[in-house]
């Protein structure tokens, strides 16, 4: 990469801020079990590098590679300052574009120039969208148990730590559930041909069961969330929005998978709880029909999965104008540095909804030095400037990803006769 000269990269107008990137470099490092992949851009001016989120957990490596063997040849040597077309020149600089590879590289590179530039500017870089909106970012914390009683045990815990907002999950006795413990099989229940298999019908009655159970338990002092992880027929889906109308809730989360979004439109026309939607595209462009139409009211962005703070910032301008609010995936396959980005567009953004919170184990924070602050169920900003996080690669190097195992990183669930359950 060292043999191409800045003519190669520089675009008509020259190097205008009179600063050039010298390297850019992706981190691996797992201190809490998780690959998370960050990237590194450093320049000519000493001490200035920006950080940058590009974790797909689940093909960390062939992120490390597009970083480093076929966008960084791109970015040395020209200035970290036109991060717009730096953007929009990298995307299709492969002539083919888009996908979660290329967009989360993308995202390493594109975060850490901002990084840059708010540390030029002696700014953070929710000061350089506009400033803030808003005190605090309100987060929402995750409850569940292997029973309805238990999610609501953890739904009044959050409750008392400040949460406002909390997403509700419970076990299907006897099979497998996405995102609460494993729970036994009822006493005299026929044994699965499948072991742990999902069980759609069993996941729509005890859902409808967990929330009648929350309204009665904790009244309505608090806003509740549900996640489907697109794990049932969107037929289902639409019962489920509807079984779930009168618990009021915040938010159904990714009701169906983004190969069924057509399925919005009977959704919408059917029932009144909101939507959020999401999580699983990887083009800013699949969200046009979806806010076009109003057939959600909250997108659902994995951000580094779309790209970064420039297309998410967009995305989020273009959804102001038709009512709909943003909703950052925030889990911990999101590196601090990512969480850092989430919490400046929150920030900024006229039209946040939520955020959800991850809570970092310590060697995370250790890592990762100016991890935002979590207090009374919100996200803290600080003053620090650019994304305000740092990476300690010493440190870093303690925690080594560990080698990729086939069907390790995400074992897709099935149902009771064997077969996949999409995703
Ligand atoms: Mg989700």
């Amino acid at each position: 990469m060292s043999d191409v000269s800045d003519k190669d990269v520089e675009p008509p107008w020259g190097a205008s801020g009179g600063v050039r990137i010298t390297s850019v470099r992706a981190v691996l490092t797992a201190p809490a079990g998780t690959t998370l992949v960050v990237v590194r851009v450093d320049t000519d001016e000493p001490g200035l590098y920006g950080l940058g989120c590009a974790t797909f957990t689940q093909r960390a490596a062939a992120v490390a590679t597009t970083v480093e063997e076929y966008l960084a040849p791109q970015l040395i040597g020209r200035d970290p300052a036109d991060i717009t077309d730096i953007a929009a020149t990298l995307h299709v600089s492969g002539y083919w574009r888009s996908g979660p590879v290329l967009n989360n590289a993308l995202s390493g590179v594109d975060m850490a120039l901002w990084d840059i530039k708010g540390k030029q500017a002696g700014l953070p870089v929710w000061q350089l969208l506009g400033g803030r909106c808003r005190t605090a970012v309100p987060l929402y914390a995750h409850a569940a148990g292997r029973d309805a009683e238990e999610t609501a045990d953890e739904v009044r815990a959050l409750m008392a730590e400040g949460y406002r907002h909390v997403r509700c999950q419970v076990a299907v006795p006897g099979a497998g559930t996405y995102g609460a413990p494993a729970a036994e099989a009822r006493a005299g229940a026929r044994p699965p041909l499948t072991p742990n298999a999902w069980d759609p019908a069993a996941y729509r009655r005890t859902v409808r069961g967990l929330f009648e159970h929350l309204r009665q338990e904790i009244g309505t002092e608090v806003e509740l969330i549900h996640d489907v992880h697109e794990r049932v027929h969107p037929t289902d889906a639409v019962r489920i929005a509807r079984d779930l109308e009168p618990y009021d809730l915040f938010y159904l989360e990714d009701p169906v998978a983004p190969e069924d979004i057509e399925w919005l439109r009977i959704l919408r026309a059917r029932s009144v709880t909101p939507i959020a939607i999401g999580e699983l595209f990887t083009n800013p462009a699949e969200y046009r029909p979806v806010v076009q139409e109003r057939l959600c009211d909250f997108i659902r962005v994995h951000i580094s999965a779309i790209g970064g703070i420039t297309p998410a910032w967009r995305l989020a301008g273009a959804c102001e104008l038709f009512g709909v609010r943003t909703a950052w995936h925030g889990p911990g396959d999101v590196s601090p540095v990512g969480h850092a980005a989430n919490l400046a567009l929150d920030l900024a953004a006229p039209n946040f909804g939520i955020q959800e919170q991850h809570l970092f184990a310590p060697a995370v924070r250790e890592v990762f030095p100016g991890c935002p602050e979590i207090r009374d169920g919100h996200l803290w900003p600080s003053d620090a400037p650019g994304l305000g996080i740092d990476l300690d690669e010493g440190l870093a190097r303690k925690f080594p990803p560990r080698p990729a195992a086939p069907g390790r990183a995400w074992r897709p669930p099935r149902r009771a006769d064997g077969a996949l359950q999409r995703p």
